[in-house]
Order: C-alpha cells, then sequence, then structure tokens
C-alpha cells in the first residue's frame, strides 16, 4: 500500500484548480464505453475522494452522465476535471492534470469487458469487468 500523497493539478488554459488532500497514489483506468467516449480514450484516473477542493468554480461545466455521477470540465479549454459521485461527493480525478508525481503506479482496470482489442496496456494490473465492478460498488460507478 502505497503513503497518502497531497496533489495539485490545473487544467490546460490554467483557469481552473484542483487539490486533493490525503489520496492514494493509485491510477487506475476504465475502458467504458462512456468513458472512451468522453476522453477519447481509456479514462485513467485518482480516486480522490471527498477532500477535495477546486478553484475557479465559475468555469466549471459538470455534465451529469447518469443518475448518480456527473463529468466536470473546464468551459474556457475543454479539460477533463472530474468524474462526481453525487451522492458521496466523491471525485476521481483525471491523473494526467496532476503532472508527473513519482509516487503514482497503475494499479487496477475497470470494465476491462469493454475494452476494444486495437489497444492493451503491458502492467500488470489487477482487472474487473463492468459485473464485478457493479457487484462490489454502489451506487453504481458509470
Ligand atoms: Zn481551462
Ligand atoms: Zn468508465
Amino acid at each position: 500500500m502505497s503513503d497518502l500523497v497531497d496533489l495539485t493539478g490545473r487544467c490546460l488554459c490554467g483557469s481552473v484548480e484542483l487539490s486533493a488532500k490525503g489520496a492514494k497514489p493509485n491510477v487506475g483506468a476504465c475502458h467504458c464505453g462512456m468513458c472512451r467516449r468522453w476522453t477519447g480514450g481509456p479514462f485513467m484516473a485518482i480516486d480522490c475522494g471527498t477532500e477535495v477542493s477546486i478553484g475557479g468554480q465559475d468555469l466549471i461545466a459538470a455534465y451529469a452522465s447518469s443518475p448518480w455521477a456527473e463529468r466536470g470540465f473546464c468551459k474556457k479549454c475543454g479539460t477533463h476535471l472530474f468524474y462526481r459521485i453525487k451522492q458521496s461527493q466523491q471525485y476521481i480525478v483525471p491523473v494526467g492534470i496532476f503532472g508527473d508525481d513519482p509516487a503514482f503506479s497503475f494499479g487496477n482496470q475497470v470494465f476491462i469487458d469493454e475494452k476494444p482489442p486495437y489497444y492493451e496496456f503491458f502492467n500488470k494490473t489487477e482487472n474487473m469487468t463492468g459485473a464485478e465492478v457493479f457487484a462490489k460498488f454502489a451506487p453504481k460507478p458509470d
């Protein structure tokens, strides 16, 4: 288990800053069709829990992609900022906005059954199918 880290990130244009306290530096990838449509590829992100503060709120738009979650982005530059579970206010934050932290390690992949055949990660990770994710987590993460 890795030590917890405090992270600070920003969007491409710098209008929005996001910081997270006590996050596990464990990078996960989601291969589901919605995430891939949203990001253009697998969604690689860190579960930052609820201890997240965001500056530049007026420039953030949040799209309700399901009854239980929203996907936030910067209105000015389009950078993806978070996947937020409404009920718990838990933030899953794209790892790219934090820059490169040596503490990051790639640990898990979800919706592995929705991964298209044209790419495959070499990393050894814990992998879960969509059904396994739904069975383990409530509300559903997608
Ligand atoms: Zn921006
Ligand atoms: Zn997904």
